[in-house]
C-alpha cells in the first residue's frame, strides 16, 4: 500500500511508510477510564473481570498520576477460566470483595481476554444473584470494555453511561431537595484540579448539581489518621439515581456527537434536555460554558468570572510577541487534542500536528469546528502512535510540545519545551492538579507556554537575557 500524500489518514492504509503495527500507543486501556469512573463514585470499588495483569497495570498508571493509593479487584483469569469461563472467578472475586471492603457499589469492567472469550456480564450477574443472592450485599454495575475495540476514553464514557442507565430511579422516586435548578454534568476525563474548579463554578451560578464521576477528593485526598481502603469522596449514589429527574444534562465532549451516552440515554428515556459541549478550554469555549450556564440558572456570570476573562484577554496581549506564530504539536485524547487546539490557536500558536490515538471518526470534523482558524495545511491524525509522532515531528520544527509526559522522549530529541497536560503526567508530581478548564485554567495554560518560550531563550541564549 502506498503512503498517502494527503494530510488525512485512511483507515485501509498505513499511515508511514515504516508503520507495521502501533508503538507506543498515544491512548491506553479501555478499562483504565472505567476504573477511573468508579473511583469517582462514592463507596464504589472497580473490579476488573479478566487477568490479574491488567488491574496491576491500571492501578500503576493511575497511582503515578494521581499519587494515591488505589485498588482495583480482580477476578484473576488463569488457564482454565480462559477455557471454560470466568463465571465461578467472578463469583468468588465479588464475595470476597463484598467481605472485605464492604463497597457501597462494585463497578464491574471486562478486560480483553473476558471479551475475547465471550464472557456474557450480565449472564454472570445473573448466576451470581441465583446462586449467592443472600450474600451480595451492594449493588453491582457492569460494562463491557475490551480494549482492542477503543480508548481508555471510550471506557470512562462507557462507564458513565452504565452507571446511569443501571441506577438511574424513575422520575418520582426519590425527593428532590429545593426548587433550584438540578443539572447533571458529565465532565470526561479531566483532571480532579478541574472537578473542583467545575463544582466552584456551578456553585456560584446556584445550580445544583451532580457531577459524574467526582474523583477530586478519591484521587486527590488529604493524608488520613487512618487507613482507608476506598477513599471517601464521590459521586453519591443517591445522586446517580436521581439523574433522571434533573433538568438538563450537560455533556463535555464534541467528539461524542452520534453515540448513545448517559446523556442522550437520560433524554430519550427521562426527556432531560442533553446539552452538549468541547471541553470549557480557552476562551470561545469556556464562554460557550459560561452562556450555557447562564441560561439554565437565569443568572449573569458572577463578577469573578468576569474578571478572570479580563484578566486572561489582558495577558494575551501582554504576551502576544512571545507566542505568536509559535509552532505546537498537541497530542493526547480526542477532546482534550481539540480543546487545547482551540486554544492554541486562540493565542496566536500555529498547531502544526494535532495527533490522537482514538479513532471515533469524529476527531478532523469536531477539531475543525472547535478551531476555524487552524491552518489547512497544519496535519490532523487519528489513530496516530508516538512513533509516528516522533517520525513527523524534526521536519515540522515545533517550539514546544503540548501532551502527556509520555511525550516527553520526542520533546527531549528537539530539544523544545514540553507542556505537560491531560493524562497521564507521570515525570512530574501534581498531575492531578494541573487546571485545564474555564478561564483560570487558560490562564495558567498561557503563562507556562509563554514562559516555557521565555526560558527555552534565556537557556539557549550565547549572552543570556535578563530583561525579555
Ligand atoms: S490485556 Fe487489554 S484490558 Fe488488559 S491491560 Fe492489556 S489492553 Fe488493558
Amino acid at each position: 500500500m502506498l503512503k498517502s500524500d494527503t494530510n488525512e489518514v485512511h483507515a485501509d492504509e498505513p499511515r508511514s511508510k515504516h508503520f507495521t503495527s502501533t508503538r507506543n500507543a498515544c491512548n491506553l486501556c479501555t478499562p483504565l477510564g472505567a476504573c477511573l469512573v468508579f473511583r469517582g463514585v462514592e463507596g464504589c470499588i472497580p473490579f476488573l473481570h479478566g487477568s490479574q495483569g491488567c488491574s496491576t497495570y491500571i492501578r500503576r498508571y493511575l497511582i503515578s498520576h494521581f499519587r494515591e493509593p488505589m485498588d482495583i479487584a480482580s477476578s484473576n483469569f488463569h488457564e482454565e477460566s480462559a477455557i471454560f469461563g470466568g463465571s465461578s472467578n467472578f463469583q468468588q472475586g465479588v464475595l470476597n470483595v463484598l467481605r472485605q471492603y464492604q463497597p457501597q457499589l462494585i463497578g464491574a469492567a471486562t478486560t480483553c481476554l473476558a471479551e475475547t472469550i465471550g464472557e456474557d456480564m450480565p449472564r454472570l450477574l445473573h448466576d451470581l444473584r441465583e446462586k449467592h443472592g443472600d450474600h451480595v450485599t451492594a449493588p453491582i454495575v457492569t460494562v463491557s470494555t475490551a480494549s482492542y475495540r477503543g480508548t481508555h476514553m471510550d471506557g470512562f464514557h462507557a462507564a458513565v453511561k452504565a452507571l446511569v442507565e443501571q441506577m438511574a430511579v424513575a422520575r418520582g422516586e426519590h425527593p428532590t431537595s429545593n426548587d433550584a435548578p438540578r443539572i447533571n454534568l458529565f465532565p470526561g476525563m479531566v483532571s480532579a484540579n478541574d472537578l473542583r474548579h467545575l463544582k466552584e463554578i456551578l456553585s456560584d451560578f446556584g445550580l445544583i448539581h451532580t457531577l459524574l464521576p467526582d474523583y477530586s477528593e478519591t484521587m486527590d485526598g488529604e493524608t488520613w489518621s487512618q487507613y482507608e481502603k476506598l477513599q471517601s469522596g464521590g459521586t453519591p449514589l443517591a445522586a446517580i439515581a436521581a439523574t433522571c429527574s434533573a433538568e438538563a444534562s450537560i455533556e463535555f465532549g464534541r467528539t461524542l456527537a452520534g453515540t448513545t451516552t448517559a446523556g442522550t440515554f437520560l433524554a430519550e428515556t427521562f426527556n432531560v434536555g442533553r446539552h452538549s459541549l468541547g471541553l470549557p478550554i480557552g476562551i470561545r469555549e469556556s464562554d460557550a460554558f459560561f452562556a450555557l450556564l447562564a441560561e439554565l440558572s437565569g443568572r449573569e456570570a458572577p463578577v469573578k468570572y468576569q474578571r478572570e476573562r479580563g484578566r486572561l484577554v489582558d495577558s494575551l496581549i501582554d504576551g502576544h510577541k512571545y507566542a505568536f506564530e509559535k509552532r505546537a504539536i498537541v497530542y493526547g485524547e480526542e477532546d482534550l487534542v481539540i480543546g487545547l487546539t482551540s486554544f492554541l490557536c486562540e493565542i496566536g500558536v500555529i498547531p502544526v500536528l494535532c495527533a490522537t490515538g482514538g479513532h471515533s471518526k469524529q476527531f478532523k470534523k469536531a477539531l475543525r469546528e472547535a478551531a476555524p482558524s487552524l491552518p489547512a495545511e497544519s496535519l490532523v491524525k487519528e489513530r496516530f502512535d508516538f512513533a509516528e509522532i516522533a517520525e513527523l515531528a524534526p521536519s515540522l520544527k515545533p517550539d514546544f510540545l503540548i501532551g502527556s509526559s509520555k511525550g516527553y522522549q520526542i520533546a527531549r530529541s528537539l530539544n523544545v519545551p514540553l507542556i505537560r497536560a491531560g493524562f497521564p503526567i507521570h515525570d512530574r508530581i501534581g498531575g492531578q492538579r494541573v487546571l485545564h478548564l474555564g478561564y483560570r485554567g487558560a490562564q495558567e495554560f498561557y503563562d507556562r507556554i509563554v514562559n516555557a518560550l521565555l526560558e527555552l531563550k534565556q537557556d539557549t541564549s550565547t549572552v543570556g537575557y535578563a530583561y525579555l
